[in-house]
């Protein structure tokens, strides 16, 4: 039967500007990295979409490879879009985004211009969507003229097919240089979107976080839980069904060192001192300061985009529980 969003969707979620631009992005953010390609089940993706726009997630995010196989997550969102979401399409904010190995040869990867507008295209087409709400250029590319890549991204908008744009894996001094060029071309670009979490600061060391918030955009900081192992799921071993047991791509069970388990078991202490589970203190240090917009968590059970969601409940860290975490992720 039709899917009806809930009523209270609205009441609990904040909504701040991303960057000095008028679009509100949700604090926290579905991705669909994993969990959601063709070896997923139908039924639990369907489970986390309702459970993450029913609390208020409004923004979904993809890429062209998203999988296994690469294209299947978003030919999955094309038939969620169509069974449940069509209604609601005003109401969300979806992202796609073009940069890593896509398709074979010369034209499938990178940063050209005829790669990611033949990327958006194919995108739009297996997301049965006329647009994006924010295109991404998914990683530098140093062979490639960043004016080239900034054009691309400058037709996708004019042509209709984004209404914003976004930067994915940039640096700070990179950031600087495309943000000029694509402020010559009156593009909206918003957003920069990167890895950050308690266990991986490269963004404070390369520049992006402070160039981002002079420039005034909004940061979208994706993998906030170090994949899972920021949160109570590997305390007592690697259980049948996370992330390392089932798809060991890029979590990798030696990630989990005696060390880094030390680390996750003292700051999961911390978290309950605090009065949250791991999960909620992870995600809350990363919003703690307002030049992070949004949080980009995945999910394996709507249980855990329940828990999650509770973080925005408390964001405010003493100076001594920062040092605390600190001491801890640096040990
Ligand atoms: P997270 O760090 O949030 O890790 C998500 C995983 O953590 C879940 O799949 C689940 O693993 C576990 N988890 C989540 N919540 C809980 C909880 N409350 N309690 C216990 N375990 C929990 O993010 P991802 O690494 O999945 O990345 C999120 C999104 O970021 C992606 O989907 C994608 O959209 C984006 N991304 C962008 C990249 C880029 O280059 N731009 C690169 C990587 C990601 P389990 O399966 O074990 O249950």
């Amino acid at each position: 039967k039709t899917y009806l969003a809930a009523d209270s969707r609205y009441e609990t979620m904040a909504y701040p500007h991303c960057g000095r631009s008028g679009l509100r992005l949700p604090r926290i953010a579905l991705g669909f990295w994993h969990n959601f390609g063709d070896t997923a089940d139908y039924g639990t993706m369907k489970a986390l979409c309702c459970t993450a726009f029913d609390h208020g997630i409004t923004y979904f995010d993809l890429a062209n490879n998203y999988g296994p196989a690469y294209g299947s997550a978003e030919r999955n969102f094309g038939q969620l879009m169509d069974g449940l979401f069509r209604p609601y399409r005003d109401e969300l904010v979806i992202a796609t985004k073009a940069g890593y190995d896509m398709w074979p040869g010369p034209y499938g990867n990178w940063g050209s211009r005829k790669y990611l507008i033949a990327s958006l295209d194919q995108s739009l087409i297996r997301m049965h969507l006329d647009y994006v709400d924010i295109f991404y250029h998914h990683r530098m590319d140093p062979e490639t003229p960043l004016e080239e890549t900034m054009g691309a991204l400058a037709q996708i908008v004019r042509s209709g097919k984004a209404l914003y744009v976004g930067l994915s894996n940039y640096d700070g001094p990179t950031l600087l240089r495309a943000a000029t060029i694509l402020h010559e071309m009156h593009v909206p670009f918003i957003v920069n979107q990167n890895r950050y979490s308690i266990f991986d600061r490269t963004i404070e060391k390369n520049g992006l976080k402070d160039t981002s918030a002079d420039l005034g955009l909004g940061i979208v900081a994706f993998s906030p839980l170090c994949q899972g192992l920021l949160t109570d799921r590997y305390l007592h071993g690697i259980p049948e069904d996370s992330r390392i047991h089932r798809d060991g791509r890029f979590l990798k069970e030696k990630s989990l060192t005696p060390e880094k388990l030390q680390a996750i078991r003292a700051l999961n202490d911390l978290a309950h001192e605090r009065g949250q589970t791991l999960a909620e203190m992870a995600l809350a240090w990363d919003l703690k300061d307002t030049d992070v917009t949004t949080v980009l968590i995945g999910a394996s059970k709507p249980e855990q985009i329940l828990d999650n969601i509770k973080a925005i409940e408390n964001t405010r860290f003493s100076a001594e529980e920062l040092q605390a975490i600190d001491a801890i992720s640096f040990a």
